[in-house]
């Protein structure tokens, strides 16, 4: 899952990525707001965390521009003043949710992590295909009951996968989602990723499009 990281402060921004790196995700960031808006515009993010005190454009006009443009990836707004009246305009200008500074990363990551599950029409952290079951909240993952050990790029592409069970996901996406901007798009590493992933959790599982890409599928709704 890629989230872009929109925060003037080095400190918070340096702070905000470390956590959710740690938690697996491919981060970006941005320091101010067109910038932002550019990133935000034209490329794919599963979430946003977005100031909204930033240098140049502010956060609040940054969302509603997105908004307008049609862009729907969740935004965590990160305000310094908690007041009713700050949040209220933060949801109208089409956050999702928000956190008041100071505040705790594990809440900012849990944040995060439940927009991107919800946002993909989950709503329990436990999110299941046929025997594989993979928990969001604490990144395990069990097929029919027993604990599966992934590397972090096996339980990116797994969860990405997971998230849009059912549906056909291209290698670029895959790519975009977990690797981010910098990736030699040439190389073979997802298919090595998806090869890997079938040893661990049957071969069935992840189904080939030839041509269109991926598709993860619970055995009874596989093409033979
Ligand atoms: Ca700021």
């Amino acid at each position: 899952m890629r989230v872009l990281v929109v925060e003037d402060d080095a400190r918070v921004a340096g702070q905000v990525t470390e956590s959710l790196r740690g938690a697996g995700y491919v981060v970006e960031a941005a320091e101010e707001g067109e910038e932002a808006q550019f990133l935000g515009d034209t490329e794919d993010y599963d979430a946003v965390v977005l100031d909204l005190g930033l240098p140049g454009v502010d956060g609040l006009t940054v969302l509603q521009r997105w908004r307008a443009a049609g862009r729907s990836m969740p935004v965590l707004v990160l305000t310094a003043r908690d007041t009713w009246r700050d949040k209220v305009t933060g949801l109208r200008a089409g956050a999702d949710d928000y956190l008041a500074k100071p505040f705790e990363m594990e809440e900012m990551v849990a944040r995060v992590e439940a927009l991107i599950r919800r946002a993909a029409g989950h709503a329990s952290p436990l999110l299941t295909c046929g025997e594989i079951q993979l928990d969001s909240a604490t990144g395990r993952v069990t097929l029919a009951g027993a604990p599966i050990t992934l590397t972090a790029l096996e339980y990116r592409t797994l969860s990405y996968l997971i998230h849009h069970v059912g549906e056909i996901v291209s290698k670029t996406e895959l790519t975009d989602h977990i690797y981010g901007q910098d990736f030699d798009r040439d190389s073979n590493v997802i298919e090595v990723l998806i090869n890997r992933l079938r040893q661990k959790l049957g071969r069935n599982v992840i189904e080939t499009q030839r041509g269109r890409g991926y598709r993860l599928v619970a055995p009874d709704d596989a093409e033979h």
